[in-house]
């Protein structure tokens, strides 16, 4: 029996497991120990990946929809043609930006590394990630307080933190290994703290829970930043050396006062006071947060409201600090730094001279074919579709006619596009139903590459199952539409993923994010290995756990972290008496992942799983609409739309609030087209409506 060390790819922890193989089959899969991330533990999802070993039927070949509505299986080399021709046809027909793609941070980094050199670099072409649904929004705020989209922390500090406040976020269910690194924590008299308007079941594991009312988060923040000054609870040496505008902060913050804290937040004086005491008396304090704050209106701002208590109280860059957002997806953070759409590979803007030269310098091509500018964000691309100015669309491994914010309009941007390609691992995806060309590709488990997870730790997937006839990954699949297009010497030296993971180790030299001293061989088998981790550096950064700005130094041009605030904001769909209540969306349980294409085929997942859309009603509002436990409601939201729910009484929502889980399409059939003004990642969790019995 042979033993494959590799990663998961479903969340951002990317948990190592050992697969034992037999036969081309998975026996069982083990969560790998002494990895430094899971230890020998990992979570439901990781334990069922081997389900997928059956994924793909074998001699899976491409779709092409025909005139009469059906479609025809061609060969790999016709669907390579036909996609590059039809991608040729529409620039010609409609202009450069008529065609555009949409990836994903569940793929390698060096699929869409490929993906954004065909497309942005050769086809000048839009593509944006589905990583602009969940982490946009933290990417931004690094990359204006710090300089570099680049949270400091690394997994132990959740066992070395005094104080672990969870600001939107709940591990228990979203993270659960990063919650057992929480458990693992043995520092005496330690303390949890959870902000969030739900009693979620991390706030239900935690020692202070502040449920305060949606939205009212920022509010807060500036609160409790405001006390602290007023008490001095501050570090004024970190404040002076190490960061610029706190003078304008502190002016900034002196209206949002006690008063107009508990009146928006509905916590109490004492409530709030209690918190501040709390972040004074930890030694070491660290914040951490997710969706419940980059999904939002205003949630750069929030973001940067959690990195300035940090800063101002000098929780940063040592060992159980940190302001640290928790990435969602097993590659976004790969995808942030090795896509291509916002910033070149390894970063730096598309506009800055020294970067391009370098990075057409390594590629080996013309300063000319690299992308120009910063891509379209991903909302802009749907807008397109719909206003008739994007014709072709080309999805990888995401699934937005379930997952994009007010999913109706993707529905029909679908029906709009003269090519709509869909790679996927599942032609059973709901964004399947109105492709034009269909790209089966090969599930993780038959593939290779590298992953990064959320404390910036590259970890290597590599190849469990041998693949059967006809099965090609995605990385063979933009390659194949590549040559097809005819890029010729562009693609020298992206033969193989491993001869990518080369160009973009070389196109990191110097950056902040410097991988050059990280080789393909020294992934496998290994601990991973965090960035920064530049050539020649390597026995100086041996460690397991290293994390960013010991030094006090930050990636601005003056070195120092920028205090960055603005005034709260109403939200841009208030609720109305026509729409009293607001909707909060979320995970539902452990088991099921995203749109649930890949957990659906999970056996022990599905069996506990709810089979249709539900959402949880606080019990009082039950009671006075008389509505019993699995009753089902139909919710009407401001955006328009309605839908129906089955409903789930619990005290642990509030009155006013209910709670959908994302994993049924009827969820974000409701959330609305709001973007947070500098992220453009979607408002998801603040939806008024208002419901029907029956
Ligand atoms: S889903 Fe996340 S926590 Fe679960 S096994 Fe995979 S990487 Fe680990």
């Amino acid at each position: 029996m042979k033993k494959i060390q590799s990663t998961c790819n479903y969340c951002a922890i990317d948990c190592n497991l050992d697969f034992y193989v037999e036969d081309n089959r998975v026996v069982k899969a083990v969560p790998t120990k002494g990895y430094p991330v899971n230890d020998g533990f990992c979570c439901i999802k990781g334990l069922s990946l081997d389900k997928q070993q059956k994924t793909v039927k074998p001699n899976s070949l491409p779709k092409i929809r025909q005139e009469d509505g059906s479609f025809r299986t061609v060969s790999w080399e016709e669907g390579f043609k036909h996609v590059a021709d039809k991608l040729k046809e529409l620039q010609e027909k409609y202009g450069q930006e008529s065609v555009a793609g949409i990836s994903t941070g569940q793929l390698t980094l060096e699929e869409f590394a490929i993906f954004g050199h065909v497309m942005r670099n050769f086809l000048q072409a839009n593509v944006d990630g589905n990583t602009r649904l969940c982490m946009a929004t933290a990417v931004v705020a690094h990359k204006q307080s710090y300089g570099f989209d680049a949270p400091g922390y690394t997994l132990q500090d959740l066992e070395l933190s005094d104080t672990i406040i969870f600001i939107g976020s709940n591990p228990v269910v979203a993270h659960p290994i990063l919650w057992g690194r929480v458990r693992q924590n043995q520092v005496p008299g330690h303390k949890v703290i959870v902000i969030d308007p739900r009693k979620s079941e991390t706030a239900m594991n935690a020692d202070y829970w502040y449920g305060l009312k949606w939205r009212s988060d920022l509010l807060l923040l500036y609160a409790v930043a405001n006390q602290l000054i007023e008490k001095d609870y501050l570090d004024h040496e970190f404040i002076q050396e190490h960061t610029e505008k706190f003078q304008e902060f502190r002016d900034f913050v002196k209206d949002y006062t006690l008063e107009r804290a508990t009146e928006g937040t509905g916590l109490s004086r004492e409530q709030i006071l209690e918190l501040v005491e709390l972040i004074h008396q930890g030694k070491r304090v660290s914040f951490w947060w997710t969706m419940g704050v980059n999904q939002g209106y205003e949630a750069v701002r929030t973001a940067q409201a959690i990195i300035n208590l940090a800063l101002m109280t000098g929780n940063i860059g040592k060992p159980g600090t940190g302001a640290n957002s928790i990435t969602g997806q097993c590659n976004a953070m790969g995808s942030r730094a090795y896509s291509n759409t916002a910033v070149f590979y390894g970063g730096g803007d598309f506009a800055n001279p020294a970067r391009r030269e370098r990075i057409a310098q390594v590629l080996g091509v013309d300063e000319e074919m690299l992308a120009k500018k910063p891509t379209k964000t991903y909302n802009q691309i749907i807008e397109g579709i719909n206003a008739g100015e994007i014709k072709g669309l080309w999805i990888l491994c995401t699934n937005p006619r379930h997952s994009w914010v007010n999913n109706e309009t993707f529905a029909s941007a679908a029906k709009k596009l003269e090519l709509f390609v869909v790679q996927d691992i599942y032609d059973s995806i709901e964004s399947a139903e109105d492709c034009t060309v269909f790209f089966p590709v090969v599930p993780g488990l038959k593939k290779e590459g590298t992953y990064i997870n959320l404390e910036r730790r590259l970890s290597a997937m590599r190849p469990v199952l041998a693949r059967g006839e006809n099965e090609i990954s995605d990385y063979e699949a933009v390659l194949g539409v590549g040559k097809a297009l005819g890029m010729g010497d562009a693609l020298k030296g992206w033969e193989t993923p491993r001869d990518c993971f080369n160009l973009m180790r070389e196109c990191s030299r110097n950056m902040p994010c410097d991988i050059t001293g990280i080789t393909w061989e020294a992934l496998e088998n290994s601990h991973g290995i965090q960035w920064p981790y530049p050539e020649g550096r390597e026995e100086e950064l041996s460690g397991d756990q290293r994390r960013l700005y010991e030094d006090g130094n930050f990636f601005t041009p003056s070195k120092k972290a920028q205090f960055l605030f603005e005034e709260v904001r109403e939200n841009p769909l208030p609720r109305t008496e026509e729409f009293p209540y607001v909707l909060n969306t979320g995970r539902g349980s452990v088991g099921q992942w995203h749109t649930q294409s890949r957990t659906r085929e999970v056996k022990f997942v599905e069996d506990v799983s709810v089979k249709k859309a539900y959402l949880y009603m606080n019990t009082d509002l039950a009671r006075e609409n008389q509505i019993q436990e699995m009753d089902e409601i139909k919710v009407f939201s401001a955006n328009g739309q309605s839908a129906v729910f089955a409903v789930k009484v619990t005290d642990h929502v509030q009155y006013e609030e209910l709670y959908a889980p994302i994993h049924y399409i009827e969820c974000n059939k409701l959330t609305p087209s709001i973007y947070d003004p500098y992220s453009k990642e979607p408002s998801y969790k603040a939806t008024p409506v208002r419901f029907s019995k029956g």
